[in-house]
């Protein structure tokens, strides 16, 4: 069964007090706490046997470089692609996102093409792709989202076209936390012969995913977001499409031969990985994936979805409150504005209460804009909350409302 008490012992981070009062983590959606079994693996690793990857002869080299190997197959199991080499190590789904941009810009992108782009996206799925647009005289286009959050599927096939290179969506937007229906709008750019590059940052957390079956071409996510360290995250890409792209960053381990004439370049998938990799984070998050699993990521969903309907059914009653997203498939991300209060101000007295929720643009301004807003607060919860912290919230609110608007 789910014991949370024991659960939660897990999480060191949990137990703080701040401003003298129990924390209440509510900001997950940015970045999530770490198991102990994530801190201890780091601490062991450079206690034990921190080495250099790859390329050395010695013992602690040799154990490094199985740790980080061990770790990429553990991604691939985690994520169910065909293949490791399909799974490369970078800092995070920004890099990720930076990786593809340029690396398929440089191969594919001319001028007058065009590149698909939610309107909900975060930033980092979002001014990559807009800058390689630019500098390669391509356009990028929106997809849009309506009043409840949803994107306008029925829009695509007008969208998508022949000058149409790729489609850039997230699984799960970051404001509005609606899960996007990914098997419908990866079948529909197909159709086009669109490849699609998904933005997992805050999906991966909270389903189950099957890169076989989902036929996602391009998959991308942060370990920090998934109970992993900060510095490490993963571009997913089918096989093909990676032999397919040239090298994004050159330098060590991602070479096979180098001369002052030529240089050939490595394998997938260290042709993607030049300089020293974090081999350290991505041992480490292969932890936060075994943590989950044992966990049981089903278990872990149920109880996602019991704090979403407590949530979202107390917050919809404090008085003059306005929930940006109201999809019916969410995961637990409340954004929102009070009536008369400004986010910053709701931000600093909640903050006072130990309740540590998002506040501002949320590095969407798009989204703002649909609105016509400059900012909201985010409250996220994840599996670790309790009631009590959503009560906290609730109780909260009420405490901004009387202190900035009696
Ligand atoms: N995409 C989405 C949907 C996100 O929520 C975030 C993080 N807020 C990112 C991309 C960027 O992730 P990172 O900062 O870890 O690269």
């Amino acid at each position: 069964m789910f014991d949370l008490e024991k659960i939660r012992q897990d999480f060191p981070v949990l137990g703080e007090r701040v401003y003298g009062r129990k924390l209440a983590y509510l900001d997950n959606a940015a970045t999530t706490q770490k198991p102990l079994a994530v801190i201890d693996k780091e601490r062991e690793i450079y206690e034990k046997c921190n080495s250099n990857i790859h390329r050395g002869v010695h013992k602690l080299s040799n154990l490094c470089t199985e740790m980080y190997e061990s770790a990429r197959e553990r991604v691939r199991s985690f994520v169910k692609a065909k293949s490791a080499s399909e799974i490369i190590f970078t800092s995070g789904t920004t890099a990720s996102v930076n990786l593809v941009a340029y690396s398929f810009s440089e191969k594919y992108l001319k001028p007058g093409d065009e590149i698909l782009v939610s309107e909900s996206e975060h930033h980092s799925n979002l001014v990559p792709w807009q800058q390689i647009c630019f500098r390669k005289g391509a356009k990028i286009r929106m997809l849009p989202f309506d009043e409840e959050g949803c994107l306008r599927i029925d829009l695509l096939d007008e969208l998508l076209n022949e000058r149409t290179k790729l489609l850039a969506v997230a699984q799960v937007s970051n404001v509005l936390g609606t899960v996007n229906p990914l098997d419908t709008i990866v079948k529909i750019a197909h159709r086009h012969g669109v490849p699609v590059f998904v933005d997992g940052a805050q999906g991966v957390q909270h389903a189950d995913i099957d890169l076989v079956a989902s036929d996602f071409d391009f998959y991308a996510f942060s370990g920090h977001k998934i109970y992993g360290p900060t510095g490490i995250g993963v571009l997913y890409g089918k096989e093909r499409l990676l032999e397919e792209l040239p090298p994004w960053q050159y330098g060590g381990d991602m070479v096979s031969s180098v001369s002052f004439a030529e240089t050939r370049f490595a394998e997938l998938p260290l042709k993607f990985e030049a300089g020293t990799a974090n081999y350290v984070g991505a041992t480490a998050l292969g932890e936060a994936l075994d943590y989950l699993d044992k966990l049981g990521r089903d278990k872990i969903h149920a109880r996602e979805m019991e704090l979403n309907d407590y949530a979202f059914t107390a917050l919809s009653k404090v008085p003059g409150i306005r929930i940006f997203g109201t999809a019916k498939d969410k995961t637990g991300i409340a954004s929102f504005l009070l009536d008369g209060v400004h986010p910053a101000d709701a931000g600093e007295i909640l903050d006072k209460m130990g309740i540590a929720v998002r506040v501002g643009q949320l590095c969407a301004e798009p989204v703002m804009r649909h609105y016509g807003i400059n900012g909201l607060v985010r409250a996220s919860w994840v599996f670790y909350n309790t009631y009590s912290e959503i009560d906290a919230l609730i109780e909260g609110l009420d405490k901004v409302r009387k202190m900035v608007l009696d």
